[in-house]
């Protein structure tokens, strides 16, 4: 790395928490699924800000249209209306074949909303005795980063230190049906599922676990929360990663894509009887639906209305599938998950770590993000051209002399 980014990142080290070990690059500005650094290097974006940049950076749409609501009102405060929020829940929630939504900005915040929603619902709707609501969370996910997220995290390094652990969660192997059964009592009422693990490393329930934690859910009167924050909203080749398996869950957790990569934007969505818990004064976000947001969310609702970004990760991720296969074959991945234009690779260790890989690809334009181990996770914004991600392949396949 030159001067210029060795001295970004010593003043970054100097005065930032060190709560993320960032691979050795500063952007300096991006588009599509290019950006380029401080020293005018090009690299092309295979993470896509964890599935934030599902449509790429500077999509002109969205910046468009953030552009023109900066001009009129940016926040309001939910102390009053303001003129894009009747839209914005109204689209959201026909998005998603639902009724009402409840804004907030991060996906943690969404996930903590949809934690609190159940437990309302529980104790209002189901009659769960108080204090006795249990919601059921798989192994290895990944919701966020608040107190209580990570109290039902199994992740050590996201949990160590950070107790005493909000009570309530009970842990199941992802995957496992039958666990998952065995859980479930009177007092359970919700269960609380990625559909895709994205940071366990893109992992894929075997098939027939979805619809049968939607049958169980809907026989045991228990809400079948589906966190699509990273799976959702076109990535998987489907707005839903849901609809693969041709379920419709209680409650969706949005995040990532709905701000298109520009604001901050999350939600809860789902029908009256769940979100209808809500009174004036139990739940709430200064920042949570405001006019800002709801712009560049009506924005990314309607581009994902059209079909044409599902349409394009679908094909592109048919590509990127048939093309990691053959690197399978090889031997020198030793698994390939995912749906869309999303993938886990698994790379045989001897070739490095994740990390390793990592750099490795940096060094050749390409960036992507380790997950565990030897694993890296493919992302790329759904706008990236063929040419574009068979030359990241390409790189891909130098690094692991393939
Ligand atoms: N849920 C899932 C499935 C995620 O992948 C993430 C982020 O990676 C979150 C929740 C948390 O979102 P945020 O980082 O916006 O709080």
């Amino acid at each position: 790395a030159g001067h210029a980014t060795q001295d970004l990142i010593t003043a970054s080290d100097a005065h930032g928490a060190h709560n993320y070990h960032p691979l050795p690059v500063v952007v300096a500005t991006a588009e599509g699924a290019w950006m380029t650094d401080v020293e005018g290097r090009r690299y092309l974006d295979m993470l896509a800000g964890y599935s934030a940049l599902n449509f790429g950076h500077g999509n002109r749409r969205l910046i468009e249209a953030a552009k023109a609501q900066l001009e009129r009102v940016t926040l309001t405060s939910r102390a009053f209306h303001h003129d894009r929020f009747a839209a914005f829940c109204a689209e959201l929630a026909e998005l998603c074949g639902m009724e009402m939504v409840l804004p907030m900005n991060t996906g943690a915040e969404a996930v903590e909303t949809a934690v609190k929603t159940a437990r309302k619902w529980g104790y209002r709707v189901k009659g769960v005795p108080d204090g006795r609501a249990r919601i059921v969370v798989a192994s290895d996910n990944f919701h966020g980063r608040t107190t209580t997220i990570v109290s039902f995290s199994t992740d050590q390094e996201a949990r160590a230190d950070f107790g005493p652990y909000t009570p309530g969660f009970d842990i199941v192997p992802y995957g496992d049906l039958d666990a998952l059964r065995a859980a479930v009592t009177d007092d359970t009422v919700a269960v609380l599922l990625e559909p895709i693990q994205g940071e366990a490393g893109v992992l894929v329930p075997p098939p027939g676990y979805l619809p049968g934690v939607r049958e169980l859910t809907r026989e045991r009167n228990v809400l079948f929360i589906a966190d699509e924050i990273q799976s959702g909203l076109g990535r998987t080749g489907r707005t839903f990663a849901c609809e693969h398996e041709g379920v419709v869950p209680d409650v969706y957790v949005l995040g990532k894509a709905l701000g298109g990569g520009v604001v901050p934007v999350s939600a809860v969505v789902s029908r009256k009887d769940v979100l209808g818990v809500f009174r004036p004064g139990e739940h709430g976000s200064t920042f949570g639906g405001n006019p800002l947001a709801c712009a560049v969310a009506l924005e990314v609702i309607a581009m994902l209305r059209t079909g044409e970004f599902q349409e394009r990760a679908t094909e592109l991720g048919e590509h990127l599938h048939a093309e990691l296969g053959l690197l399978t074959g090889t031997g020198k991945v030793t698994g390939v998950r995912g749906r869309g234009l999303w993938a886990g690779v698994d790379i045989d260790p001897s070739y490095g770590t994740g990390r390793e890989i990592s750099e490795k690809l940096m060094d050749r334009g390409v960036l992507v993000k380790d997950t565990h181990g030897s694993t890296i996770r493919i992302a790329p914004p759904l706008v990236i051209g063929k040419d574009d991600l068979d030359w990241g392949l390409d790189q891909l396949r130098a690094v692991l002399g393939a």
